[in-house]
């Protein structure tokens, strides 16, 4: 058996798509959506994050602005910029790229940002809302994986869920989203015995734990849909030829790029014994960014009052 491939980059594709749409109207209501991106320190891979989330907002005619700070930021420095930024209208949606460096207090300020500029969903106001079933800003990835599932049209209703992994960002917003959507959720982690006895009972398995290639034939019920969120980079030869059973493509890769990209599912074993899985890179990863932007044109259209504009989202 092949899986089918559920494709993120398809998927985003139509969400930009419809998103452009809607910008259009709002604009021509007389509301630009605004989107600051804060980056503090020199990440070379928040750097690439950031860069690309402006670009996205550009590109779909958002107004963005990026604050650059250096690594020495203060928190104090950080809450009075938040205050700043929630004090400005035409700034809808405020994220703030994690990791901070080690001397910033990163829970109080993301406590800081108004949640009706929440875009990023971590606010403890937006996962109450979450939680409680009250319309808001959902985490971005959570809100992808969903997005993936609808247009999919993989059944969730009644069916069982398996997420492995309980971060704030991931694994329990995607748990609550799929409890919504009424499907019967199991939250795995690292303390849950027998996980691979537990995987195989899912119709929907989400693996969100950070751990190279962990998800296994034996985590997968055959025909299952298997949602990989991790974002692992291989870089020794070693490592690449113990996570794939024919590594020969992925080595000539390592030479070519320096690294290879894995989900936490091992991607042959899904593609033989699931229904359908979402591959890495190009299924959940692309979404993020996508549904930035839907939460950066939510933000506006509900604190600027044109809450009659189109709401195309499913998953919103
Ligand atoms: P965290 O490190 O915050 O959380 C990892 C979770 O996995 C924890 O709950 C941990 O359990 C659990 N876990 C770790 N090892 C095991 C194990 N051996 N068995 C069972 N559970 C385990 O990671 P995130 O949620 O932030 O990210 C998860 C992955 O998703 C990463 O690879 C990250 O790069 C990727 N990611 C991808 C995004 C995308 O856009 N595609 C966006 C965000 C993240 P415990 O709580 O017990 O420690």
């Amino acid at each position: 058996m092949s899986a089918r491939i559920l494709d993120g980059n398809r998927i985003r594709d139509e969400i930009k798509a419809e998103l452009a749409g809607e910008i259009g109207g709002l604009k021509a209501a007389g509301i630009t959506p605004g989107l600051a991106a804060v980056l503090v320190g020199d990440n070379p891979a928040s750097q690439i994050y950031v860069r690309s989330k402006v670009k996205t907002s550009e590109s779909l005619g958002l107004y963005s602005e990026k604050v650059e700070w250096p690594a020495t930021a203060s928190t104090q420095q950080l809450l009075d910029l938040i205050a700043s930024l929630n004090a400005r209208d035409e700034i809808d949606g405020i994220l703030v790229q994690l990791p901070l460096p080690p001397q910033i207090d990163a829970k109080q300020v993301l406590l800081a940002i108004d949640p009706a500029k929440d875009v990023d969903g971590l606010h403890p106001v937006s996962i109450g809302n979450l939680v409680s079933g009250r319309p808001g800003l959902v985490a971005c990835t959570p809100a992808g994986i969903i997005e993936i599932l609808v247009r999919s049209r993989i059944p969730i209703e009644g069916a069982r869920a398996v997420v492995v992994g309980r971060s704030d960002m991931v694994g329990k917003p995607v748990a609550i989203l799929l409890l919504a959507r009424n499907a019967t959720v199991t939250v795995c982690h690292s303390k849950t015995r027998d996980l691979a006895a537990v995987a195989r009972e899912a119709d929907i398995l989400v693996a969100a734990m950070g751990r190279p290639a962990f998800v296994t034939a034996d985590f997968i019920k055959p025909g299952a849909t298997v949602i990989d969120v991790g974002i692992n980079r291989l870089t020794t030869a070693g490592e690449v030829r113990q996570v794939f059973h024919d590594a020969s493509g992925p080595l000539r890769d390592l030479e070519s790029k320096g690294s290879v990209l894995v989900g936490d599912v091992q991607p042959e074993d899904a593609r033989e014994k699931a229904g359908a899985f979402t591959p890495v890179p190009g299924g959940v990863g692309p979404l993020t960014i996508a549904m930035l932007m839907a939460n950066t044109v939510q933000a506006a259209r509900l604190r600027r009052g044109a809450r009659s504009a189109r709401r195309s989202l499913v998953s919103s």
